[in-house]
């Protein structure tokens, strides 16, 4: 089975250890939830998988089906079956959300393999309908003008466009509202599957509420210092973080 294991992993910003000794397995099917209050490096801990350049890995390794990852540039990554899913996306005005999807299809490609336009609009509305997007929606530009929603909305196409073997999520603190809430909910639940495994990193409990994740994980300073199933989201919600900042103070 082709899991992606998280071994010991610590990653610096610069000089400074923000995720410190980190171990997880996401198994094909599984959603995992990561919670923790701001700062703890769960942001840090997703753009390490993906490979972004500012963050450095300084000991441990991230395997994908038995096979580390780390030398690979992030777009290999990416065609190897990680999607990240940005927490900020970025506008690209005078780019249609139909043209940019193509490309990243392309992209996503082996060398000398051509997307046949046919195909990809095919598959565009399937994956439309599927997520009960309306077609006038990929003919606006990406993320121009977008609401929240509609930004979440932009993001769930290009998942389920990418077929990705393991989607990171962040679905942070700010900016989601109810309607964007929603939107990723029903969208993950749409996607969510055997083939599919899902990190997903939420400050919020009513996210979860929408998502009913396998396994909850928190996340303090650098570290997952608790994992449990769904109860653990809901005496999070009720108790806060505090409590488990106080349990780790008396171990
Ligand atoms: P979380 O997502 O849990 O809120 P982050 O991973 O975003 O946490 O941040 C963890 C720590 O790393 C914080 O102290 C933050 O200030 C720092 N940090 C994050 N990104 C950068 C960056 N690009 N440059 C410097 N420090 C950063
Ligand atoms: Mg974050």
């Amino acid at each position: 089975m082709s899991s992606l294991e998280i071994r010991d992993l610590h990653v610096a910003i610069g000089e400074k250890p923000i995720v410190k000794s980190l171990s997880l397995t996401i198994n094909p099917g599984e959603v995992h939830a990561i919670m923790g209050p701001n700062g703890t490096g769960k942001s840090t801990l997703a753009k390490a998988i993906a490979g972004h350049p500012d963050y450095t890995i300084t000991q441990g390794d991230v395997l994908l089906g038995g096979k580390s990852i780390l030398e690979q540039e992030p777009d290999e990554r990416a065609r190897a079956g990680i999607f990240l899913a940005f927490q900020y996306p970025s506008e690209i005005p005078g780019v249609s959300i139909a043209n940019f999807l193509r490309a990243a299809v392309q992209a996503r490609m082996g060398e000398g393999e051509e997307l046949d336009a046919t195909a990809y609009y095919k598959r565009l509305y399937q994956k439309m309908d599927l997520l009960k997007i309306d077609r006038k929606f990929t003919s606006r530009s990406v993320n121009e003008g977008f609401s929240g929603g509609e930004k979440k909305r932009c993001e769930i196409l290009q998942m389920a466009m990418l077929e990705p073997r393991f989607a990171l999520m962040d679905e942070t603190d700010s900016g989601l509202d109810i309607d964007a809430l929603r939107i990723v909910a029903e969208g993950v639940n749409t996607l969510r599957g055997p083939g599919l495994g899902v990190m997903l990193i939420t400050h919020y409990q009513r996210l979860l509420e929408y998502i009913v994740p396998d396994f909850v994980h928190v996340m303090y300073d650098g570290r997952i210092v608790k994992s449990g199933d769904k109860s653990l989201a809901l005496e999070l919600e009720s108790r806060g973080y505090d409590w488990v900042k106080q349990e780790l103070a008396v171990a």
